[in-house]
This record gives structure tokens, C-alpha cells and sequence, in this order.
């Protein structure tokens, strides 16, 4: 049955900005038959335009962009915008995407992806702005063998309470806060540290093996902790 206009003014809105038609076609194909309503930019300047005009509920930025890179757009989108952004980038632009998570964008897919992984993203994304504006944070947070109360600080592991050290405890938390998302090195470095500290990936690496240690059931085969090889780390969501 066709969507009346009401039930079609609610689809989220994606901003797809891309100069590749193929990839354009792709993106636009998978995000229609999956409900989303779709906005399509093929340079910076077009895509910060519409972002303005059209208000998009997401951004997908591609990093490649004819008159400008995708880091420049979401520096000047993130001067006055909220709008999640999902960068798309091909292999080998690990730089790059570290820099775009860095300048706000809120994940990112590498090239080539799959229609299930992206529509994944798109949901969390979409799901973290709308907690955004909420009064109160989830008071507690469950993701397989995992649950983080939050309003008490406790933290159990298949049902027993752990015990977490306040830099342990401070990125978990951070973590949890992003569920689902990218962290990099500096943002979690940041987080528990201090700005001070955003060199000092080593520390990085020693506190993410102690909270593994403490809460995967094989440390060596993370199945909540993930790496993201070269960028960061993220915390799998439920
Ligand atoms: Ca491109």
C-alpha cells in the first residue's frame, strides 16, 4: 500500500553527498527501499547548502569530493550543525577518517560495504541524536554479558559485579555513552586522561587489555571491546 503523505514526512531524511554516480546510485537504491528519504549533493559546497536548506536527520560524506575534502565539510557543517555524519571512505584512508572523527563526524563505513552494515550505522547514528536531546542518559546499559548501571556506578559481568579502577571505569563509561560508535585513540585518550594526553596511545593500549580482561569471556577474541584496526575502538551495542 502507498505511504500517505504524513507516514512519507516522517522517513528520516539522509543526506547522500558523493561525486562517484555509481556509488550514488547504490547508496540512493539501498537507503529508498529500506524508508529512508534521500537528498543527494555531489560537491562540499552543495553539500553544506543543502544541509541548510533541506535539514537532513543524517549526512552520509563521502571523503573524496571534487572541490573540497570530506574534512573541511564536516568542520564547516559541525560550526553550526548537530546532524549525524557517517563518512564514507575507500581502504587506506585511515588519516582520514581519524581526522573526520576527530573535526564530529559520528562514524564511518569503509568502501566496499554491505546494505545490512550501512543500514546498522545509519540506526545507531540516528538513534544516539534522538537520546541526545533527551532529559536523562539510559540509567543502565546491557550489551551481551555486560551491564553498566550507571546511576550507581556498578558494573556486572554475566550477572557478578566487577570491580573497574576510575580510569578503567571512566572509559568504559565513555564507551558505553557511544555504544555502537567509532571512538579514536585521542577522543578515548581525551576522555580519560586528559587533552594533555592524546599522544599517549600506549596507555590507550594497556587499559583497553585490563577492561577486556575484566569483561570479555576470551580476551583475545573481543566479542563487546572491538577493535578498529588503525582508527579506534567501539563498544558493540546490545
Ligand atoms: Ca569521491
Amino acid at each position: 500500500m502507498p505511504k500517505s503523505p504524513e507516514e512519507a514526512a516522517h522517513e528520516p531524511l539522509v543526506l547522500i553527498v558523493e561525486d562517484e554516480l555509481p556509488m550514488m546510485r547504490f547508496l540512493r537504491t539501498s537507503l529508498q527501499s529500506h524508508g529512508y528519504r534521500v537528498g543527494e549533493a555531489r560537491t562540499g559546497s552543495e553539500a553544506i547548502a543543502l544541509a541548510g536548506t533541506q535539514i537532513p536527520d543524517l549526512i552520509i560524506l563521502d571523503l573524496g569530493l571534487p572541490d573540497m575534502d570530506g574534512l573541511a565539510v564536516t568542520r564547516r557543517l559541525r560550526e553550526w550543525s548537530a546532524t549525524p555524519i557517517i563518512v564514507v571512505s575507500a581502504r587506506g584512508q585511515e588519516r582520514d577518517k581519524i581526522a573526520a572523527l576527530d573535526a564530529g563526524a559520528d562514524d564511518y563505513l569503509t568502501k566496499p560495504f554491505s546494505v545490512p552494515e550501512l543500514l546498522a550505522r545509519l540506526r545507531v547514528a540516528l538513534r544516539h541524536r534522538d537520546k541526545t536531546g533527551a532529559d536523562k542518559p539510559e540509567p543502565v546499559f546491557e550489551s551481551g554479558r555486560l551491564r553498566v548501571d550507571i546511576a550507581h556506578r556498578q558494573v556486572w559481568v554475566d550477572g557478578a559485579e566487577i570491580r573497574l579502577t576510575p580510569i578503567e571505569y571512566r572509559l568504559l563509561l565513555t564507551l558505553v555513552h557511544f555504544a555502537g560508535r567509532v571512538l579514536t585513540h585521542r577522543q578515548l585518550l581525551r576522555e580519560g586522561w586528559g587533552p594533555a594526553y592524546e599522544g599517549q596511545s600506549q596507555y590507550l593500549r594497556i587499559y583497553m587489555a585490563r577492561l577486556r580482561h575484566k569483561i570479555e569471556a576470551d580476551p583475545s577474541r573481543p566479542r563487546l571491546l572491538l577493535t578498529e584496526p588503525g582508527v579506534g575502538y567501539r563498544l558493540r551495542d546490545s
